[in-house]
C-alpha cells in the first residue's frame, strides 16, 4: 500500500461508526458494506452495540470489493448516571478480554428488556417484549430501537423518534434504569484488543459541564484517544463545539454517520460533513491495517 499524502488522507471518505442486524441496524453486515461502497465510502468501520458478530462477514465483503475496513464495536457505558457510548476502532475482534467484556455487557440486556416490557404493560401496551424480539435478529441484543420499531409497526406511535420521546427515555413509562459497563473497563477492553477508544456522539449526553469535563478526564486517563467530532447525531454547532474540545484535549477526531437504516438515520453511510481541516483524523492510525482499494 502506498501511504497517502496528508491532504489525501484528510479527504478520505471515512465512516467509522454504523450498525448492522447484529445489533440494531436494519441491514445485514454484508449489505452495510455494499451500501457504503455505493455511497463512495473508502474506509468503513462496522460498530455494532456490544457485539462483534458481524465483523468477519463485513470484512470478507469489504475485502472482495477493495473497500478499506476497520473492525469496530460500540460499547454501552454508564457514567454519572448517563448512558455513554464508547466506540472501539481497529480492534482485534477475537481478543478474549474484549469478548469477555462484551459478553458481560450483553448479559444484562435480556432482564432489562423484560423490565421494559413489564413497564410498558403498566401503561396498557401488551406483548412489547415479543414484539421487540421479532425486530431483533440477534436474540442477545434486544435494544430500545427494537421496542421502538415494534411500537411503530403496531400503530402506537407514528415513528421511532416519537416512541423514544413518549416512552423510552428517562422519565417516560417504558424507560428502565440500567447499569452498563464502567468507562475504564470499556476503554480497557478496547485497548487490550489493540484498538483506539473513541467517545461516540458526545453532544447527545445529558451531562453537566463538570461531568462532561470529568468524562473526558477519565477517558483520557484510561487511555482513550479520540472523539467523534463529525457524527450523524450532531448539528454543525455541536460539531464545532467538539472540534474545539478535540483541539484543547489533543484528541484524534473521528467522522461517522452512526447509520442504522434508511428511514431511521439523518445521515446515510459516508454522507457526513468533512472534518475541520486542522484536526488529526483518527483514521491516520487505522490505515496500515486497512489499505484503501483502487
Ligand atoms: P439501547 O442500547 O437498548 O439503550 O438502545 C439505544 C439505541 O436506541 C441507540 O443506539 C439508537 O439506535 C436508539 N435511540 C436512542 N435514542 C433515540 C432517539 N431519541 N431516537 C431514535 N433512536 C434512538
Ligand atoms: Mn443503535
Ligand atoms: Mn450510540
Ligand atoms: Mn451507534
Amino acid at each position: 500500500m502506498t501511504v497517502p499524502s496528508a491532504d489525501r488522507l484528510r479527504a478520505i471518505n471515512a465512516d467509522l461508526h454504523c450498525h448492522s442486524t447484529v445489533s440494531d441496524g436494519w441491514l445485514e453486515p454484508e449489505a452495510v458494506v455494499l451500501r457504503a461502497l455505493a455511497n463512495g465510502v473508502e474506509l468503513l468501520a462496522l460498530t455494532d452495540h456490544d457485539e462483534v458478530g458481524g465483523i468477519d462477514a463485513a470484512a470478507r465483503v469489504a475485502q472482495a470489493h477493495g473497500l478499506g475496513f476497520v473492525a469496530g464495536v460500540e460499547i454501552s457505558v454508564t457514567f454519572a448516571g448517563e448512558t455513554i457510548h464508547i466506540v472501539g476502532l481497529g480492534i482485534d475482534h477475537r481478543h478474549p478480554v474484549l469478548l469477555e467484556g462484551l459478553a458481560q455487557v450483553r448479559s444484562g440486556r435480556d432482564a432489562r428488556a423484560r423490565l421494559m416490557s413489564d413497564a410498558l404493560e403498566k401503561v396498557g401496551i401488551r406483548g412489547a417484549l415479543a414484539g421487540a424480539r421479532r425486530f431483533a435478529r440477534n436474540p442477545a441484543l434486544v435494544s430500545r430501537a427494537h421496542f421502538a420499531r415494534h411500537l411503530v409497526a403496531s400503530g402506537v406511535m407514528p415513528d421511532v423518534r416519537t416512541v423514544f420521546d413518549h416512552y423510552l427515555v428517562r422519565g417516560k413509562p417504558g424507560f428502565v434504569e440500567h447499569e452498563w459497563a464502567a468507562l475504564e473497563d470499556a476503554v480497557g477492553w478496547i485497548r487490550a484488543a489493540a484498538g483506539i477508544a473513541v467517545v461516540a456522539h458526545p453532544a447527545r449526553y445529558r451531562l453537566s459541564a463538570a461531568d462532561m469535563t470529568r468524562l473526558f478526564d477519565r477517558f483520557v486517563a484510561a487511555g482513550g484517544e479520540a472523539v467523534e467530532v463529525v457524527s450523524g447525531a450532531h448539528s454543525e454547532d455541536e460539531m464545532r463545539r467538539f472540534a474545539t474540545l478535540a483541539r484543547q484535549r489533543g484528541l484524534l477526531a473521528s467522522r461517522a454517520s452512526d447509520f442504522h437504516g434508511e428511514n431511521e438515520s439523518p445521515v446515510d453511510l459516508g454522507r457526513c460533513n468533512p472534518l475541520p481541516p486542522d484536526l488529526d483524523p483518527v483514521w491516520a492510525r487505522l490505515l496500515p491495517s486497512a489499505p484503501l482499494g483502487g
